[in-house]
């Protein structure tokens, strides 16, 4: 079929995800359709470097035999089966244990789910689950972050704080509140980073006696903000988080969906900050995108709990530890470990990048070049000022726009200017990054 056969296609029958539809009708879709290693190549014949790993999910590259080979090779010997009640099959409790085996050494168990959405909802159904069952019932509110993506479930979008989801139909699930963001960027220059990031902590300390130590379940973040704009916390926010939350006995929820796996240079991106988390809601690279899984990591005071007093705990998906998802993603975790994926990160790439990265800082068009493992932001700004642009000049969007133009996918939330490439890349591939970055920035400016 011909591109303009496939565009007019998806003008009349296709709803994209967090798309204009109507502005989308108008430009026309941009038709991916193959890709190998970290680029993708789309049905006009470009090639392009794909520093996004689809949606922060691509992390072993395109094109890996063995997972299509794992997936093949299940959906033969078992296409579909259910883990509810009393069954289950073998490449669910294969990745079951390779999962815990992996997780920090008090999570023992995990509940699977088919996306990071749904991993969120069930966080929301456990944590009140488990207050319940402690004679908690009060225990009911969840203090998630302004700014914070969690999904696009009713229960994704109340818990996460982005502010024109809300406006769609506000935050439905009741009891769950927000508190600012570590952005020192964005929200924090007037300090320093390190008094920020304590500032952050006792807004959350604020929040909790606001609504009462005694009404309040749990506290959700990512270790590093994703779709908020690669936000890395300043170094003194996550320890002052954890003495305020263990000061209440407030559960911690880590969204490692983007995090995990690798992607700060440690299996998880709790491990990186010292973090001890109850829960932790995992998807994306799980299966490095090949297919659709997510779950939830359960420490051990919550599955006790929830195991000895709790009978049965009403929830499930029909996707629940798919076979051939599980399949994938346990050959994904076998790749991972036997390539030494994590440690290149923490070792190898992370480092380079960070260096290269840091380059484009004395770029006239950037206030801020920030990267830790393999995610990284630009903070684009008025170079006449040095100032942030005034919001409505779309300095981002038409980056992105160049970006593609010249070769490269970065994303951009508002004017930042987000990277988060497959981990496999390699140190002449992250020159190549930089380089189209560097050219996209001078025709913007
Ligand atoms: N949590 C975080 C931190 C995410 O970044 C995302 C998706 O981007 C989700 C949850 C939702 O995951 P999914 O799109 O698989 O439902």
């Amino acid at each position: 079929m011909q591109t303009q056969t496939y565009r007019q296609l998806d003008r009349d029958h296709h709803l994209h995800p967090f798309t204009d539809f109507k502005a989308l009708a108008e430009e026309g879709s941009r038709i991916v359709t193959h890709a190998e290693g970290i680029y993708i190549h789309d049905s006009e014949g470009h090639r392009i470097l794909d520093a996004m790993a689809g949606l922060w999910c691509v992390n072993l590259g395109y094109g890996r035999e063995e997972l299509v080979e794992a997936a093949t090779a299940q959906l033969r010997e078992l296409p579909y089966y259910n883990n509810f009640f009393k069954s289950t099959h073998p490449p669910a409790v294969k990745l079951a244990e390779a999962l815990c085996r992996l997780a920090p050494p008090h999570m023992n168990r995990v509940f699977f789910t088919g996306s990071g959405s749904e991993a969120n909802d069930t966080v929301l159904r456990m944590v009140r689950r488990y207050w319940a069952l402690e004679g908690k019932s009060d225990k009911q509110w969840v203090i998630a972050r302004d700014n914070a993506y969690h999904g696009s479930t009713v229960a994704g979008l109340s818990l996460g704080g982005m502010a024109p989801m809300h406006a769609q139909g506000g935050p439905t699930v009741p009891k769950i509140a927000h508190v600012r963001q570590p952005y020192w960027f964005g929200e924090g220059r007037d300090t320093s980073p390190d008094a920020f990031g304590r500032e952050c902590a006792a807004a959350l300390e604020a929040k909790i006696l606001e609504l009462g130590e005694e009404n309040v379940a749990a506290f959700i973040a990512e270790p590093v903000q994703g779709a908020g704009g690669a936000i890395i916390p300043p170094q003194s926010y996550w320890p002052a988080v954890k003495e305020v939350l263990a000061r209440y006995d407030i559960l911690l929820v880590v969204d490692e969906v983007i995090c995990g796996f690798g992607r700060l240079g440690e299996w998880f991106g709790s491990v990186h900050y010292g973090l001890e988390p109850d829960l932790m809601p995992i998807a994306k690279g799980l299966s490095s995108g090949y297919l659709p899984i997510g779950g939830v990591l359960v420490g051990d005071r919550i599955a006790e709990t929830l195991i000895e007093r709790g009978g049965e705990f009403f929830h499930g998906f029909t996707y629940s530890g798919h076979p051939a998802c599980a399949a994938v993603a346990l050959k994904n975790l076998e790749l991972m470990q036997a390539e030494g994926i994590v440690e290149r990160v923490r070792d190898d790439v992370g480092p380079y990048l960070a260096e290269r990265w840091a380059t484009l800082a004395g770029h006239p068009l950037v206030g801020e070049a920030r990267s830790l493992g393999l995610i990284g932001a630009l903070e684009l700004v008025d170079p006449a000022t040095g100032e942030r642009f005034a919001k409505s000049l779309g300095a981002g969007t038409l980056c992105r726009d160049i970006c593609f133009d010249h070769g490269l996918v970065m994303r951009s939330v508002g004017d930042t200017m987000i990277i988060s490439p497959p981990l496999v890349i390699t140190r002449a591939e992250i020159d190549e990054l930089v380089r189209l970055a560097r050219e996209a920035l001078d025709e913007t400016a």
